[in-house]
Protein backbone atom coordinates (compact mmCIF):
# COMPACT_ATOMS: atom_id res chain seq x y z
CA UNK A 1 0.00 0.00 0.00
CA UNK A 2 1.80 3.25 -0.78
CA UNK A 3 0.55 6.52 0.92
CA UNK A 4 0.31 10.18 -0.51
CA UNK A 5 1.63 12.53 1.31
CA UNK A 6 1.74 16.55 1.81
CA UNK A 7 4.92 18.93 -0.14
CA UNK A 8 5.56 21.11 2.78
CA UNK A 9 8.58 23.51 2.62
CA UNK A 10 9.84 21.37 -0.10
CA UNK A 11 9.94 18.04 1.46
CA UNK A 12 7.25 15.09 1.07
CA UNK A 13 5.64 14.78 4.48
CA UNK A 14 3.44 12.15 6.03
CA UNK A 15 1.11 13.10 8.60
CA UNK A 16 -2.52 12.88 8.90
CA UNK A 17 -5.49 13.02 10.75
CA UNK A 18 -6.98 9.60 8.43
CA UNK A 19 -6.48 7.76 5.68
CA UNK A 20 -8.81 7.70 2.15
CA UNK A 21 -8.50 5.18 -0.07
CA UNK A 22 -7.60 5.77 -4.18
CA UNK A 23 -8.75 3.38 -6.56
CA UNK A 24 -7.44 2.77 -9.92
CA UNK A 25 -10.34 2.87 -11.63
CA UNK A 26 -9.56 0.75 -14.35
CA UNK A 27 -9.03 -2.51 -11.76
CA UNK A 28 -10.93 -1.51 -8.59
CA UNK A 29 -7.81 -2.41 -6.62
CA UNK A 30 -7.56 -0.37 -3.63
CA UNK A 31 -3.44 -0.02 -3.69
CA UNK A 32 -2.61 3.68 -2.41
CA UNK A 33 -3.89 5.53 0.61
CA UNK A 34 -4.00 9.23 0.70
CA UNK A 35 -2.86 11.29 3.92
CA UNK A 36 -5.65 13.88 5.04
CA UNK A 37 -3.90 16.53 6.54
CA UNK A 38 -4.89 17.55 10.21
CA UNK A 39 -5.83 21.20 10.59
CA UNK A 40 -2.14 22.46 12.42
CA UNK A 41 -0.20 21.08 9.33
CA UNK A 42 -2.86 23.48 7.06
CA UNK A 43 -1.68 26.79 9.75
CA UNK A 44 2.39 25.26 9.39
CA UNK A 45 1.91 25.25 5.58
CA UNK A 46 -0.04 28.85 5.64
CA UNK A 47 2.60 29.71 7.98
CA UNK A 48 5.83 28.60 6.00
CA UNK A 49 4.12 30.05 2.78
CA UNK A 50 3.99 33.91 4.35
CA UNK A 51 7.40 33.76 5.71
CA UNK A 52 8.58 32.54 2.32
CA UNK A 53 6.54 35.61 0.26
CA UNK A 54 8.55 38.42 1.42
CA UNK A 55 11.58 37.35 -0.63
CA UNK A 56 9.58 35.95 -3.72
CA UNK A 57 7.97 39.00 -4.06
CA UNK A 58 11.22 40.91 -4.30
CA UNK A 59 12.76 38.37 -6.92
CA UNK A 60 12.72 40.00 -9.81
CA UNK A 61 9.94 38.90 -12.51
CA UNK A 62 12.68 37.43 -15.14
CA UNK A 63 14.26 35.25 -12.45
CA UNK A 64 10.50 33.88 -11.56
CA UNK A 65 9.87 33.62 -15.09
CA UNK A 66 13.43 31.68 -15.81
CA UNK A 67 12.18 28.63 -13.62
CA UNK A 68 8.84 28.83 -15.34
CA UNK A 69 10.85 28.62 -19.16
CA UNK A 70 12.73 24.92 -16.62
CA UNK A 71 9.74 23.89 -15.15
CA UNK A 72 8.16 23.55 -18.81
CA UNK A 73 11.12 21.49 -19.92
CA UNK A 74 10.34 19.30 -16.65
CA UNK A 75 7.11 18.55 -17.27
CA UNK A 76 7.81 17.67 -21.03
CA UNK A 77 11.06 15.41 -19.67
CA UNK A 78 8.24 13.72 -17.17
CA UNK A 79 5.24 13.28 -19.35
CA UNK A 80 5.48 9.68 -18.94
CA UNK A 81 5.79 9.56 -15.53
CA UNK A 82 2.78 12.35 -15.14
CA UNK A 83 0.35 10.16 -17.54
CA UNK A 84 1.07 7.44 -15.85
CA UNK A 85 -0.20 8.59 -12.25
CA UNK A 86 -3.36 10.13 -14.05
CA UNK A 87 -4.15 6.88 -15.98
CA UNK A 88 -3.69 5.15 -12.03
CA UNK A 89 -6.14 7.47 -10.55
CA UNK A 90 -8.07 9.22 -12.94
CA UNK A 91 -8.47 6.02 -15.59
CA UNK A 92 -8.11 8.18 -18.74
CA UNK A 93 -6.33 6.36 -21.40
CA UNK A 94 -3.30 7.53 -22.07
CA UNK A 95 -3.76 9.26 -25.45
CA UNK A 96 -6.04 11.45 -23.21
CA UNK A 97 -3.89 12.30 -20.89
CA UNK A 98 -0.99 13.50 -22.79
CA UNK A 99 -3.99 15.86 -24.34
CA UNK A 100 -4.37 17.09 -20.78
CA UNK A 101 -1.08 17.64 -19.99
CA UNK A 102 -0.48 19.43 -23.12
CA UNK A 103 -2.92 21.73 -22.30
CA UNK A 104 -1.58 22.53 -18.80
CA UNK A 105 1.76 22.68 -19.78
CA UNK A 106 0.17 25.68 -22.48
CA UNK A 107 -0.65 27.60 -19.03
CA UNK A 108 2.71 27.33 -18.04
CA UNK A 109 3.80 28.81 -21.43
CA UNK A 110 1.93 31.60 -20.80
CA UNK A 111 2.79 32.13 -17.35
CA UNK A 112 6.42 32.42 -19.25
CA UNK A 113 5.46 35.78 -20.83
CA UNK A 114 5.25 37.01 -17.11
CA UNK A 115 7.44 40.07 -18.34
CA UNK A 116 5.34 41.49 -20.64
CA UNK A 117 2.22 40.81 -18.95
CA UNK A 118 2.96 42.67 -15.21
CA UNK A 119 4.65 45.65 -17.19
CA UNK A 120 2.07 47.88 -15.41
CA UNK A 121 0.98 51.24 -16.84
CA UNK A 122 3.05 54.99 -17.19
CA UNK A 123 1.81 58.07 -17.45
CA UNK A 124 4.30 60.90 -17.36
CA UNK A 125 2.96 64.91 -16.52
CA UNK A 126 -0.37 63.74 -15.52
CA UNK A 127 -0.28 67.59 -13.90
CA UNK A 128 2.86 69.86 -13.97
CA UNK A 129 5.89 67.76 -12.77
CA UNK A 130 3.46 64.74 -11.59
CA UNK A 131 3.62 61.46 -13.50
CA UNK A 132 1.43 58.28 -12.40
CA UNK A 133 1.96 55.02 -12.92
CA UNK A 134 -0.62 51.57 -11.90
CA UNK A 135 1.56 47.99 -11.55
CA UNK A 136 0.22 44.44 -10.60
CA UNK A 137 1.39 43.67 -7.18
CA UNK A 138 0.61 40.24 -5.58
CA UNK A 139 -1.53 38.98 -3.30
CA UNK A 140 0.39 37.20 -1.14
CA UNK A 141 -0.49 33.39 -0.49
CA UNK A 142 -3.38 31.80 -2.70
CA UNK A 143 -4.67 28.74 -2.29
CA UNK A 144 -6.42 26.86 -5.24
CA UNK A 145 -8.97 23.38 -4.70
CA UNK A 146 -9.14 21.46 -7.69
CA UNK A 147 -11.42 18.89 -8.97
CA UNK A 148 -10.49 15.15 -10.13
CA UNK A 149 -11.34 15.17 -13.51
CA UNK A 150 -8.10 16.94 -14.59
CA UNK A 151 -5.71 16.36 -12.00
CA UNK A 152 -2.75 17.70 -13.67
CA UNK A 153 -4.14 20.38 -16.31
CA UNK A 154 -6.79 22.35 -13.93
CA UNK A 155 -3.59 22.32 -10.77
CA UNK A 156 -1.86 24.20 -14.19
CA UNK A 157 -4.36 26.45 -14.68
CA UNK A 158 -3.59 28.17 -11.59
CA UNK A 159 -0.33 27.64 -10.03
CA UNK A 160 2.09 28.82 -12.49
CA UNK A 161 0.57 32.40 -13.34
CA UNK A 162 0.14 32.61 -9.39
CA UNK A 163 3.89 32.04 -8.94
CA UNK A 164 4.82 34.31 -11.89
CA UNK A 165 3.05 37.07 -10.45
CA UNK A 166 4.67 36.60 -6.85
CA UNK A 167 2.49 34.74 -4.97
CA UNK A 168 3.02 31.47 -3.07
CA UNK A 169 0.35 28.72 -3.76
CA UNK A 170 -0.87 26.32 -1.35
CA UNK A 171 -2.44 23.49 -4.01
CA UNK A 172 -5.62 21.15 -2.31
CA UNK A 173 -5.91 18.77 -4.85
CA UNK A 174 -8.77 16.04 -5.09
CA UNK A 175 -7.96 13.34 -2.83
CA UNK A 176 -9.47 10.80 -5.31
CA UNK A 177 -6.65 11.09 -7.24
CA UNK A 178 -3.85 13.38 -5.39
CA UNK A 179 -0.81 11.74 -7.34
CA UNK A 180 -0.43 13.91 -10.27
CA UNK A 181 -0.58 17.02 -8.98
CA UNK A 182 1.72 16.12 -6.01
CA UNK A 183 4.59 15.31 -8.56
CA UNK A 184 4.17 18.06 -10.88
CA UNK A 185 4.55 20.24 -7.54
CA UNK A 186 7.36 18.43 -6.71
CA UNK A 187 9.20 19.22 -10.03
CA UNK A 188 8.74 22.97 -9.77
CA UNK A 189 12.24 22.20 -6.59
CA UNK A 190 14.12 20.62 -9.42
CA UNK A 191 13.13 23.37 -11.52
CA UNK A 192 14.62 26.01 -9.13
CA UNK A 193 11.62 27.53 -7.04
CA UNK A 194 12.52 28.05 -3.61
CA UNK A 195 10.69 25.63 -0.72
CA UNK A 196 7.61 27.07 0.84
CA UNK A 197 6.59 29.12 -2.31
CA UNK A 198 4.42 25.94 -3.99
CA UNK A 199 3.32 23.61 -1.32
CA UNK A 200 0.27 20.55 -1.73
CA UNK A 201 -1.68 19.69 1.04
CA UNK A 202 -3.52 16.55 0.84
CA UNK A 203 -7.24 16.59 2.45
CA UNK A 204 -10.89 16.87 2.13
CA UNK A 205 -13.53 19.29 3.22
CA UNK A 206 -12.22 19.81 7.08
CA UNK A 207 -8.75 20.98 5.24
CA UNK A 208 -10.44 23.28 2.53
CA UNK A 209 -12.77 25.03 5.22
CA UNK A 210 -9.48 25.59 7.20
CA UNK A 211 -8.06 27.56 4.32
CA UNK A 212 -11.62 29.17 4.14
CA UNK A 213 -11.11 30.67 7.68
CA UNK A 214 -7.45 31.19 7.56
CA UNK A 215 -6.12 34.96 7.92
CA UNK A 216 -3.07 34.08 6.08
CA UNK A 217 -4.73 33.15 2.60
CA UNK A 218 -5.95 36.16 0.62
CA UNK A 219 -7.62 34.38 -2.33
CA UNK A 220 -8.94 31.08 -3.70
CA UNK A 221 -8.96 29.83 -6.74
CA UNK A 222 -11.44 26.51 -6.72
CA UNK A 223 -12.75 24.24 -9.66
CA UNK A 224 -15.27 21.52 -9.07
CA UNK A 225 -19.10 21.05 -8.51
CA UNK A 226 -22.14 24.00 -8.19
CA UNK A 227 -22.95 23.14 -4.96
CA UNK A 228 -19.33 23.21 -3.32
CA UNK A 229 -18.23 26.01 -5.59
CA UNK A 230 -21.22 28.17 -4.40
CA UNK A 231 -20.45 27.00 -1.07
CA UNK A 232 -16.43 28.01 -1.14
CA UNK A 233 -17.29 31.24 -2.81
CA UNK A 234 -19.62 32.37 -0.16
CA UNK A 235 -17.46 31.54 2.27
CA UNK A 236 -14.19 32.63 1.34
CA UNK A 237 -16.34 35.96 0.42
CA UNK A 238 -17.44 35.87 3.92
CA UNK A 239 -14.15 36.11 5.17
CA UNK A 240 -12.66 38.92 2.91
CA UNK A 241 -10.86 36.74 0.61
CA UNK A 242 -10.81 37.18 -3.18
CA UNK A 243 -12.42 34.05 -4.91
CA UNK A 244 -13.12 32.78 -8.33
CA UNK A 245 -15.39 28.92 -8.22
CA UNK A 246 -15.64 27.62 -11.65
CA UNK A 247 -18.88 25.35 -11.33
CA UNK A 248 -20.41 21.89 -13.41
CA UNK A 249 -21.49 21.73 -16.47
CA UNK A 250 -24.62 20.66 -18.83
CA UNK A 251 -23.26 21.35 -22.24
CA UNK A 252 -25.76 21.43 -25.25
CA UNK A 253 -24.83 21.04 -28.56
CA UNK A 254 -27.25 22.27 -31.31
CA UNK A 255 -27.68 20.16 -34.34
CA UNK A 256 -28.74 21.86 -37.37
CA UNK A 257 -31.21 20.24 -40.39
CA UNK A 258 -28.31 21.72 -42.87
CA UNK A 259 -25.32 20.47 -40.75
CA UNK A 260 -22.71 18.29 -42.18
CA UNK A 261 -23.55 15.27 -40.39
CA UNK A 262 -21.09 13.16 -40.33
CA UNK A 263 -18.61 15.42 -38.85
CA UNK A 264 -21.22 16.54 -36.71
CA UNK A 265 -21.69 12.86 -35.63
CA UNK A 266 -18.07 12.33 -35.50
CA UNK A 267 -17.23 14.92 -33.43
CA UNK A 268 -20.18 14.98 -30.70
CA UNK A 269 -18.83 11.32 -30.49
CA UNK A 270 -15.25 12.29 -28.92
CA UNK A 271 -16.96 15.36 -27.26
CA UNK A 272 -19.99 13.00 -25.32
CA UNK A 273 -17.67 10.02 -24.67
CA UNK A 274 -13.92 11.49 -24.16
CA UNK A 275 -12.81 11.24 -21.24
CA UNK A 276 -16.04 9.08 -19.99
CA UNK A 277 -17.88 12.25 -20.38
CA UNK A 278 -16.04 13.29 -17.17
CA UNK A 279 -15.19 16.89 -18.73
CA UNK A 280 -17.06 20.09 -17.39
CA UNK A 281 -16.95 20.64 -21.58
CA UNK A 282 -18.25 17.30 -22.26
CA UNK A 283 -21.51 17.75 -25.18
CA UNK A 284 -23.52 15.92 -22.98
CA UNK A 285 -27.17 17.23 -24.84
CA UNK A 286 -27.66 17.37 -28.05
CA UNK A 287 -30.56 19.40 -29.54
CA UNK A 288 -31.29 18.36 -32.78
CA UNK A 289 -33.81 21.09 -34.98
CA UNK A 290 -36.72 18.84 -36.79
CA UNK A 291 -37.44 15.17 -36.88
CA UNK A 292 -35.34 14.74 -39.80
CA UNK A 293 -31.99 16.00 -38.07
CA UNK A 294 -32.92 14.28 -35.18
CA UNK A 295 -33.53 10.61 -36.63
CA UNK A 296 -30.40 11.04 -39.34
CA UNK A 297 -28.67 12.10 -35.72
CA UNK A 298 -29.56 9.11 -34.08
CA UNK A 299 -29.53 6.22 -36.10
CA UNK A 300 -25.92 7.66 -37.45
CA UNK A 301 -24.82 8.20 -33.64
CA UNK A 302 -26.66 4.50 -32.99
CA UNK A 303 -24.19 2.96 -35.53
CA UNK A 304 -21.01 4.49 -34.62
CA UNK A 305 -21.30 3.47 -30.75
CA UNK A 306 -21.13 0.25 -31.08
CA UNK A 307 -17.77 0.07 -32.00
CA UNK A 308 -16.21 2.14 -29.45
CA UNK A 309 -13.94 0.79 -26.87
CA UNK A 310 -14.07 0.98 -23.31
CA UNK A 311 -10.92 -0.23 -21.19
CA UNK A 312 -8.13 0.68 -19.16
CA UNK A 313 -5.75 3.63 -19.53
CA UNK A 314 -2.72 2.23 -20.61
CA UNK A 315 -4.09 0.29 -23.69
CA UNK A 316 -4.30 3.21 -26.42
CA UNK A 317 -6.44 1.98 -28.44
CA UNK A 318 -9.49 2.58 -26.18
CA UNK A 319 -11.62 5.32 -26.60
CA UNK A 320 -12.10 5.83 -22.97
CA UNK A 321 -12.03 4.52 -19.88
CA UNK A 322 -13.70 3.84 -16.39
CA UNK A 323 -15.54 6.69 -14.41
CA UNK A 324 -13.80 8.05 -11.28
CA UNK A 325 -15.60 5.33 -8.73
CA UNK A 326 -17.53 2.13 -8.05
CA UNK A 327 -20.01 5.17 -6.33
CA UNK A 328 -19.90 7.23 -9.45
CA UNK A 329 -20.56 4.44 -12.02
CA UNK A 330 -23.91 3.49 -9.67
CA UNK A 331 -24.76 6.90 -9.68
CA UNK A 332 -24.39 7.30 -13.70
CA UNK A 333 -26.40 3.97 -14.23
CA UNK A 334 -29.03 5.82 -11.62
CA UNK A 335 -29.26 8.69 -14.28
CA UNK A 336 -29.59 6.26 -16.98
CA UNK A 337 -32.62 4.32 -15.34
CA UNK A 338 -34.37 7.71 -14.32
CA UNK A 339 -34.50 8.84 -17.82
CA UNK A 340 -35.64 5.26 -19.36
CA UNK A 341 -38.27 5.20 -16.14
CA UNK A 342 -39.71 9.02 -17.30
CA UNK A 343 -39.74 8.19 -20.70
CA UNK A 344 -37.04 8.64 -22.94
CA UNK A 345 -35.67 5.69 -25.33
CA UNK A 346 -32.67 4.22 -24.21
CA UNK A 347 -31.04 3.60 -27.76
CA UNK A 348 -27.77 2.40 -26.35
CA UNK A 349 -27.78 1.09 -23.08
CA UNK A 350 -23.72 1.15 -21.67
CA UNK A 351 -25.02 0.09 -18.29
CA UNK A 352 -22.11 -3.06 -16.99
CA UNK A 353 -20.42 -3.29 -20.51
CA UNK A 354 -17.68 -6.18 -20.40
CA UNK A 355 -14.88 -5.34 -20.54
CA UNK A 356 -12.49 -8.65 -20.23
CA UNK A 357 -9.89 -9.31 -17.87
CA UNK A 358 -10.88 -6.14 -15.91
CA UNK A 359 -14.64 -7.35 -14.23
CA UNK A 360 -13.66 -5.25 -11.10
CA UNK A 361 -13.24 -1.90 -13.31
CA UNK A 362 -16.01 1.31 -13.11
CA UNK A 363 -16.99 1.19 -16.41
CA UNK A 364 -19.98 2.59 -17.81
CA UNK A 365 -20.02 1.96 -21.88
CA UNK A 366 -21.21 4.87 -24.32
CA UNK A 367 -24.79 5.16 -23.83
CA UNK A 368 -27.61 7.17 -26.15
CA UNK A 369 -30.71 8.63 -24.79
CA UNK A 370 -33.31 9.88 -27.32
CA UNK A 371 -36.73 11.88 -26.61
CA UNK A 372 -35.43 13.25 -23.40
CA UNK A 373 -37.30 16.23 -22.56
CA UNK A 374 -36.55 19.42 -19.89
CA UNK A 375 -38.63 18.34 -17.44
CA UNK A 376 -36.36 14.82 -16.40
CA UNK A 377 -34.15 14.71 -13.72
CA UNK A 378 -31.69 13.23 -16.25
CA UNK A 379 -31.50 16.67 -18.24
CA UNK A 380 -31.92 19.29 -15.37
CA UNK A 381 -28.66 17.96 -13.23
CA UNK A 382 -24.91 16.98 -14.56
CA UNK A 383 -24.27 13.36 -15.19
CA UNK A 384 -20.68 13.62 -15.51
CA UNK A 385 -20.54 10.16 -17.27
CA UNK A 386 -20.50 8.59 -21.15
CA UNK A 387 -24.05 9.55 -21.59
CA UNK A 388 -25.44 11.50 -24.61
CA UNK A 389 -28.88 12.35 -24.64
CA UNK A 390 -31.23 14.01 -27.74
CA UNK A 391 -33.80 15.93 -27.19
CA UNK A 392 -35.61 16.95 -30.33
CA UNK A 393 -37.02 20.73 -30.86
CA UNK A 394 -38.78 22.32 -33.52
CA UNK A 395 -36.65 25.60 -34.46
CA UNK A 396 -33.34 27.27 -33.75
CA UNK A 397 -35.02 29.77 -31.39
CA UNK A 398 -36.69 26.43 -29.59
CA UNK A 399 -32.90 25.04 -29.31
CA UNK A 400 -31.42 27.99 -27.42
CA UNK A 401 -34.35 29.07 -25.40
CA UNK A 402 -33.68 25.62 -23.54
CA UNK A 403 -29.85 26.62 -23.73
CA UNK A 404 -30.66 29.94 -21.88
CA UNK A 405 -32.88 28.77 -19.31
CA UNK A 406 -30.58 26.04 -18.16
CA UNK A 407 -29.28 26.77 -15.00
CA UNK A 408 -25.70 25.79 -16.40
CA UNK A 409 -23.64 28.09 -18.85
CA UNK A 410 -20.81 26.45 -19.30
CA UNK A 411 -20.08 25.75 -22.87
CA UNK A 412 -22.11 25.21 -25.93
CA UNK A 413 -21.99 24.28 -29.85
CA UNK A 414 -23.40 24.84 -32.59
CA UNK A 415 -23.38 22.60 -36.05
CA UNK A 416 -24.13 24.17 -39.32
CA UNK A 417 -23.39 25.20 -42.63
CA UNK A 418 -25.37 28.38 -41.89
CA UNK A 419 -23.12 31.70 -40.99
CA UNK A 420 -25.86 33.93 -40.29
CA UNK A 421 -27.65 31.47 -37.86
CA UNK A 422 -24.36 30.69 -36.49
CA UNK A 423 -23.41 34.68 -35.84
CA UNK A 424 -27.07 35.34 -34.33
CA UNK A 425 -26.34 31.57 -32.32
CA UNK A 426 -22.92 33.21 -31.03
CA UNK A 427 -24.44 36.55 -30.08
CA UNK A 428 -27.14 35.66 -28.06
CA UNK A 429 -26.47 32.47 -26.60
CA UNK A 430 -26.17 32.78 -22.43
CA UNK A 431 -23.06 31.07 -22.19
CA UNK A 432 -19.43 31.53 -21.36
CA UNK A 433 -18.04 29.21 -24.28
CA UNK A 434 -19.01 28.87 -27.94
CA UNK A 435 -18.39 26.69 -30.53
CA UNK A 436 -19.18 27.28 -34.38
CA UNK A 437 -18.58 23.90 -35.52
CA UNK A 438 -16.10 22.96 -32.47
CA UNK A 439 -17.57 20.54 -29.99
CA UNK A 440 -15.06 21.57 -26.75
CA UNK A 441 -14.35 24.64 -27.55
CA UNK A 442 -11.93 25.05 -24.61
CA UNK A 443 -9.84 27.95 -24.40
CA UNK A 444 -6.68 28.28 -25.53
CA UNK A 445 -4.16 29.28 -22.58
CA UNK A 446 -4.25 33.06 -24.04
CA UNK A 447 -7.57 33.72 -23.83
CA UNK A 448 -9.87 32.51 -20.25
CA UNK A 449 -11.72 30.06 -19.56
CA UNK A 450 -15.30 30.45 -17.77
CA UNK A 451 -18.61 29.75 -17.65
CA UNK A 452 -21.88 32.02 -17.09
CA UNK A 453 -24.66 31.57 -14.40
CA UNK A 454 -24.35 28.26 -12.10
CA UNK A 455 -20.73 27.61 -13.82
CA UNK A 456 -18.83 30.86 -12.32
CA UNK A 457 -19.17 32.19 -8.99
CA UNK A 458 -17.10 35.54 -9.28
CA UNK A 459 -16.13 37.89 -11.85
CA UNK A 460 -12.81 36.68 -13.14
CA UNK A 461 -12.53 33.67 -15.53
CA UNK A 462 -9.85 30.83 -14.78
CA UNK A 463 -6.23 31.27 -16.60
CA UNK A 464 -5.26 33.66 -19.87
CA UNK A 465 -5.54 37.21 -19.37
CA UNK A 466 -8.14 37.28 -16.55
CA UNK A 467 -5.59 35.40 -14.27
CA UNK A 468 -3.08 38.07 -14.12
CA UNK A 469 -5.86 40.70 -13.05
CA UNK A 470 -7.12 37.91 -10.34
CA UNK A 471 -3.45 37.09 -9.11
CA UNK A 472 -2.49 40.53 -8.78
CA UNK A 473 -3.63 43.84 -7.38
CA UNK A 474 -3.29 47.41 -9.16
CA UNK A 475 -1.64 49.62 -7.13
CA UNK A 476 -2.19 53.47 -8.71
CA UNK A 477 1.06 55.86 -7.62
CA UNK A 478 1.31 59.34 -8.39
CA UNK A 479 4.59 61.64 -7.59
CA UNK A 480 5.82 64.59 -7.74
CA UNK A 481 9.38 65.67 -6.73
CA UNK A 482 9.08 69.27 -5.47
CA UNK A 483 11.11 71.79 -6.97
CA UNK A 484 12.00 75.57 -7.11
CA UNK A 485 9.92 75.77 -10.78
CA UNK A 486 7.04 73.23 -9.29
CA UNK A 487 5.57 74.53 -6.27
CA UNK A 488 2.04 75.12 -5.10
CA UNK A 489 0.50 76.50 -2.34
CA UNK A 490 -2.31 74.89 0.02
CA UNK A 491 -5.74 74.33 -1.71
CA UNK A 492 -8.86 72.73 -0.16
CA UNK A 493 -10.69 72.34 -3.33
CA UNK A 494 -10.59 69.05 -5.21
CA UNK A 495 -7.09 68.87 -7.97
CA UNK A 496 -8.16 69.23 -11.18
CA UNK A 497 -5.70 70.79 -13.96
P1 LIG B 1 -16.13 18.27 -6.21
O1 LIG B 1 -16.89 19.54 -6.10
O2 LIG B 1 -16.68 17.06 -5.55
O3 LIG B 1 -14.65 18.45 -5.61
C1 LIG B 1 -13.82 19.52 -6.00
C2 LIG B 1 -12.90 19.86 -4.84
O4 LIG B 1 -13.69 20.29 -3.74
C3 LIG B 1 -12.06 18.70 -4.34
O5 LIG B 1 -10.76 19.14 -4.07
C4 LIG B 1 -12.77 18.26 -3.09
O6 LIG B 1 -11.90 17.73 -2.11
C5 LIG B 1 -13.39 19.54 -2.58
N1 LIG B 1 -14.65 19.29 -1.85
C6 LIG B 1 -15.56 18.32 -2.10
N2 LIG B 1 -16.58 18.42 -1.26
C7 LIG B 1 -16.33 19.46 -0.44
C8 LIG B 1 -17.03 20.07 0.65
N3 LIG B 1 -18.20 19.60 1.07
N4 LIG B 1 -16.47 21.13 1.24
C9 LIG B 1 -15.29 21.62 0.82
N5 LIG B 1 -14.58 21.09 -0.21
C10 LIG B 1 -15.10 20.02 -0.83
O7 LIG B 1 -15.89 18.02 -7.77
P2 LIG B 1 -15.29 16.74 -8.48
O8 LIG B 1 -16.28 15.64 -8.43
O9 LIG B 1 -13.91 16.48 -8.01
O10 LIG B 1 -15.15 17.27 -9.98
C11 LIG B 1 -16.19 17.20 -10.92
C12 LIG B 1 -16.98 18.48 -10.98
O11 LIG B 1 -16.11 19.57 -11.29
C13 LIG B 1 -18.02 18.48 -12.07
O12 LIG B 1 -19.17 19.11 -11.59
C14 LIG B 1 -17.38 19.31 -13.17
O13 LIG B 1 -18.30 19.91 -14.06
C15 LIG B 1 -16.65 20.31 -12.38
N6 LIG B 1 -15.58 20.91 -13.15
C16 LIG B 1 -15.74 22.20 -13.56
C17 LIG B 1 -14.78 22.80 -14.33
C18 LIG B 1 -14.95 24.20 -14.81
O14 LIG B 1 -13.99 24.76 -15.29
N7 LIG B 1 -16.12 24.81 -14.70
C19 LIG B 1 -13.62 22.10 -14.67
C20 LIG B 1 -13.46 20.80 -14.20
C21 LIG B 1 -14.46 20.21 -13.43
Amino acid sequence: MTDIGHLISGEIRETCSRKQAVYNPATGEHAKDVLLAPVELVDEAVDIANTAFPEWRNTPVIKRTRIMFRYKQLLEDNKETICRLIGEEHGKIKHDAMGELQRGIENVEYACSATELLKGEFSKNVGAGIDSWSEHQPLGVVAGITPFNFPAMVPLWMFPMALVCGNCFILKPSERDPSAALYIAELLKEAGLPDGVMQVIQGDRTVVDRLLESKGIEAVSFVGSTPIAQYIYEKASQAGKRCQALGGAKNHAIVMPDCDMENAVNQLLGAAFGSSGERCMALSVAVAVGDDAADRLVGSLAEKLSSLRVGPFYDNDNDFGPVITQEHKEKVEAYIASAEKDGARLVVDGRNPEVKGYENGFYVGATLIDNVRPDMVSYQEEIFGPVLQVVRVNSMEEAMTLINEHRYGNGTCIFTRDGEAARYFSDHIKVGMVGINIPLPVPVAYHSFGGWKQSLFGDLHAYGPDSVKFYTRRKTITQRWPSASVRESTSFSMPTL
